[in-house]
This record gives structure tokens, C-alpha cells and sequence, in this order.
């Protein structure tokens, strides 16, 4: 209840700073229960550092979370072909990516920044899944779930320059943003500390496409275009729904705010 002035039903899932460890352990448990139906889902994460590190995990593995749930092993992304686990990534703007191979019940749960997009997380971790699973790209199914879009998604030259340098494509991820706002015009004051570092009134602003950046690696690794759902709803713009929360955004919150989790599972033990 850290992020909504102390409004019930906030559901924060991150161990972030300004939340307390014992609410967010219980809607956590409550999260679980509600999304495995009570059927003893395990849930996995990891201690995100925006990377391109996937980690498989396998029940029984052992310190795969502390007492209190808290995750122990560094990654950006999770696999399983054990059924009962339920692999979760924490984003509050970042991307989630999770994929089912719907032959041999894999599935895989990504987080993908900009930073782990750029390192290729989920194409490489579509190859990762051949390799430890053998599965085949036209088995799986996979979806990008709620997170900042091209709408909101203001970033830096160096950004783009760094795509630009490591993707063919890079021109069709980023637009220029011309910022014709009156308001702004006229009391450019008012916006100067609540706009992010790289933004400026001077020239376009350069947006980036994080959506289609993750669609076009699931692609390339051999995914079935039908086969992707793309969600499409952006975390900072639709953070509101008639006034209540629906999505926490790091962006929009400058930084304070909780943590949604995208979870993916095989029920069954
Ligand atoms: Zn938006």
C-alpha cells in the first residue's frame, strides 16, 4: 500500500524499498494462490539486473528463493520443463516475455528493458529453450505483456545509436516525436524537473518501440507471427483506470512505485 497513499488493494509484488517485506510476502501468497488455483504453485524469480542471463531451474533445485520468498539466483530471464513452478518476472515498465512450448510443456519467463532487449533475450533465450528442451520454435506460443510503449518510451541518441549498431532493423523501432504541446510551450518552467534525463523542449524527442523490438526477436528465433500476442497496453499512459491503479510505472512515477509480476506455470506436479 506503499505507492497509493494507503488505498487497500494496491497489490504491489516487488520487494522495493519503500514497501514493507511482510505485505508484498503476502500478496505475493495471495497472488500465487489466485493465479495457480490452489495448486501448490512454486514461485520462481530472480534478482533482475538487466541482462541477457537466462537461468533453468528445475524443482528440488533447492535456494531457488529465501524463507521469505526473496529470489537468490542473478538473471534476467527463467526456464522450466517442471510442472508446479511458476516463473515470474518483476516489471514496472520493462517488458515481460513469456513462452509456452505447447509439445513438451516448456515455458520460459523473460525481462526485457531495453538494456536486456539489446542484449537479445529472448531470441537467445528461444535458442536456449532448443537446446535444454529441444524444443522447436513452431511449437511455441508466447505473449508481451503490459509495459511502456512507443507512445511514452522517450530515450536517448546513444540508444538508438546502440541498436543501430547491432540491429538491421533499428530503423523501424524508433520514431521522432515532435513536442507541440501548448502547455508546455507556454510554461516550459512547470515541466522541467518532471521530465526525464534526454528530454528536452529543443528537436524531436526519439521514442522507442520495445513491443515490436521483443515481437521481432520471437520472429527471428522462428516464431510463428500468429503465435505472438502482443498485449499493447502501455504501463505509464493506461497507468490509471477511473482513478485506480491498473499499472505501476517507473517512468511515470519517477522511480516510486511497486512491481507487477508476469508469471508463467504448468499445473501439475
Ligand atoms: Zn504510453
Amino acid at each position: 500500500m506503499a505507492y497509493s497513499g494507503g488505498e487497500v488493494g494496491e497489490q504491489n509484488l516487488g520487494w522495493t524499498a519503500e514497501d514493507e517485506a511482510g505485505i508484498v510476502a503476502e500478496n505475493r501468497r495471495g497472488f500465487v494462490a489466485a493465479v495457480g488455483g490452489g495448486d501448490g504453485f512454486e514461485l520462481v524469480t530472480v534478482r533482475q539486473f538487466h541482462s541477457g542471463m537466462v537461468r533453468r531451474v528445475e524443482r528440488g533445485d533447492g535456494a531457488l528463493s529465501t524463507a521469505e520468498g526473496k529470489a537468490v539466483l542473478r538473471g534476467d530471464g527463467l526456464m522450466t520443463r517442471e510442472r508446479g513452478m511458476m516463473l515470474g518476472v518483476q516489471t514496472a515498465d520493462c517488458v515481460p516475455v513469456l513462452i509456452a512450448d505447447t509439445r513438451t510443456k516448456a515455458v520460459a519467463a523473460f525481462h526485457a528493458g531495453w538494456r536486456g532487449t539489446l542484449a537479445r533475450i529472448v531470441e537467445r533465450g528461444v535458442g536456449t529453450m532448443r537446446l535444454e528442451f529441444g524444443s522447436k520454435p513452431k511449437d511455441l506460443v508466447a505473449a508481451i505483456g503490459p509495459s511502456i510503449g512507443a507512445c511514452c518510451f522517450a530515450v536517448g541518441e546513444e540508444v538508438r545509436s546502440q541498436f543501430e549498431s547491432q540491429f538491421g532493423y533499428a530503423g523501424e523501432l524508433f520514431s521522432e516525436v515532435f513536442d507541440t504541446d501548448t502547455v508546455r510551450e507556454k510554461y516550459p518552467m512547470l515541466f522541467l524537473t518532471a521530465r526525464a534525463p534526454g528530454h528536452s523542449n529543443l528537436g524531436p524527442q526519439i521514442h522507442m518501440d520495445l513491443w515490436e523490438a521483443n515481437r521481432r526477436q520471437l520472429v527471428d528465433a522462428g516464431l510463428k507471427a500468429s503465435a505472438i500476442s502482443v498485449v499493447g497496453e502501455c504501463s505509464a499512459c493506461a497507468r490509471l483506470k477511473n482513478g485506480r491503479r491498473k499499472y505501476f510505472s517507473h517512468r511515470a512515477e519517477q522511480g516510486y512505485t511497486g512491481r507487477m509480476l508476469s508469471v508463467i506455470g504448468v499445473v501439475g506436479s
